[in-house]
């Protein structure tokens, strides 16, 4: 029997005010515990919810974005729960009238092909606050600084038909809400993380399968991994003529296995109902015309324009557009070449790329600034340097040793283009390599590889490969008339 995969991601991306949703409260990542959450994150009796505008708008950025429907009027609910990490016992979320309804994003999969990803709805809520367990003993710790944060819920529609496609997706949304700069993306610190609701059913099977919902997945490979893991084990249990159960799950990436953590609750247990103490928010198009103004070039439109514009490959298309920060490094590296941005896409996806991997630096922190690149391959253009010393150059850069031109004048890097010392190093080569000589006029052209390596090598890298070429070239048709 052939099974086929349905994935639905809900995705919640902390925005990125400076208060939280419904007080004055600071959202900064690390403070001590408790002390960052007020009376009105607390609920405590007789407060009340005032709404941040700032929250609004990120997520109307947001629906604009995917080309959704903005609400002109969306309402707040509570969602009643009993949790120790929520005092209140309620949530405040959004339910019958989100602010963003109806939109997609496309995805581009593995093969280069486009996917057309249906996003429900997103809506805005308020975070809880943390449970706490390490080094308590037999007590759990509670921290309400999280509590009220805000949070925008990204809800797709179940499009998804593989482990490998949902992680695209999610990456997908990942780069857009920090191009919107709605959300900085930080998964380590919580700020962007995945609930994956996953089905399987006969391949041509119209209906839904029974699906179960793995919590908090908060890495592109965990998504992946615990995916895989949760179709392989629902297949067996239908194989064995069991049936799925619809529940919510744990995905443990030490042992690489999904757990059950509870039943799943339907909406009904919620008990939600409008939130009382907050008015519906109303929205006018004057709003959204200033959040549109405020759109930045996306993502897939400055994919788009760098095709069109520097006719690059889209494999370096991807990696340049991965973030503004990314991309506006290599606009400013090409702008000081003027006309090559193939050599400029070149270096930042590679040596620059390696650079910042090896010190995981972000390229904000680059210690090369685009600028100082930009001379680096104007060196290699004019011909001061080959490409191969230029790495070295690169290296010392990095390290701190100076500009390009500095490094290449104190280490006597320079190329050497002068014939007659070409000529010198291509003669003391072909005096000392008989051997290769008579094999390369018995026929074999491939022994030209090896002299030219061995005059760059006596050149110490210096020598023009293309005259080192030409020159051997030269020499060894005289020698062989
Ligand atoms: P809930 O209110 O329980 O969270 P929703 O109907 O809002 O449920 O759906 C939550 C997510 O689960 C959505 O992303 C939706 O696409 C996805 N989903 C719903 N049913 C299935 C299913 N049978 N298989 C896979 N994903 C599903
Ligand atoms: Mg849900």
């Amino acid at each position: 029997m052939e099974w086929e995969t349905v994935i639905g991601l809900e995705i919640h991306a902390q925005l990125a005010t400076r208060s939280k949703i419904f007080s004055g409260s600071s959202t900064a990542y690390g403070a001590e515990p408790n002390t960052q959450a007020n009376l009105i994150d607390l609920g405590y009796p007789g407060v009340l919810p005032v709404l941040n505008a700032e929250a609004v708008r990120l997520a109307a950025k947001f629906g604009l974005a995917i080309g959704a429907t903005v609400s002109r009027r969306s309402i707040f609910a509570r969602k009643n729960y009993f949790y120790p990490d929520l005092p209140k016992g309620y949530q405040i979320s959004q339910y019958e009238l989100p602010i963003v309804e109806q939109g997609s994003l496309t995805i581009r999969l593995d093969d280069g092909t486009e996917k057309v990803i249906g996003i429900t709805r997103a809506h805005l809520e308020e975070d809880a606050g943390k449970s706490l367990h390490e080094n308590l003993g037999d007590a759990t710790g509670i921290d309400l600084n999280r509590a009220g944060t805000p949070l925008l819920e990204i809800v797709s529609e179940p499009d998804m038909r593989s482990a490998r496609e949902a992680a695209t997706y999610m990456r997908a949304i990942h780069q857009l809400v920090r191009y919107l700069d709605i959300c900085d993306g930080n998964m380590q610190e919580g700020s962007f993380r995945c609930d994956a609701n996953v089905s399987v059913r006969p391949s041509g099977e119209a209906k839904l399968g029974t699906r179960a919902e793995l919590k908090n997945l908060n890495s592109f490979r965990f998504i992946e991994k615990a995916i895989e893991y949760e179709i392989e084990r629902q297949i067996d249990i239908i194989e064995g003529g069991g049936k799925v159960v619809q529940e919510t799950r744990l995905y443990d990436s030490d042992r690489d296995e999904t757990r059950s953590m509870r039943s799943k609750e339907e909406a009904h247990d919620y008990r939600y109902f409008p939130d009382p103490d907050l008015l519906p928010v109303e929205l006018d198009d004057a709003f959204i015309k200033e959040v549109e103004a405020e759109l930045p070039e996306l993502p897939w439109i400055k994919a788009q324009r760098f095709a069109e514009e520097f006719g690059l490959r889209r494999d370096d298309i991807d990696i340049l557009t991965a973030s503004r920060a990314t991309a506006d490094y290599f606009e400013a590296v090409a702008a000081t070449l003027g006309d090559d941005p193939k050599l400029a896409a070149n270096w930042v996806v590679g040596e620059l790329s390696g650079a910042l991997n090896r010190d995981g630096l972000e390229i904000e922190a680059s210690r090369v600034p685009p600028h100082a690149l930009g001379e680096l391959l104007q060196r290699i253009k004019d011909g001061t340097i080959s490409g191969k010393i230029a790495k070295e150059v690169f290296e010392a850069m990095w390290n701190g040793e100076g500009t390009a031109d500095e490094i290449i004048e104190n280490k006597g890097l320079k190329q050497i283009t002068d014939r007659d010392a070409i000529e010198q190093l291509v003669d003391v080569t072909l005096s000392t390599s008989a051997e290769q000589v008579q094999q390369y006029r018995d026929g074999n052209q491939k022994v030209l590889g090896f002299f030219v390596g061995q005059v760059m090598k006596a050149s110490q890298g210096k020598a023009n490969p293309k005259q080192v070429n030409e020159i051997l070239r030269q020499k060894l048709s005289d020698e062989a008339e």
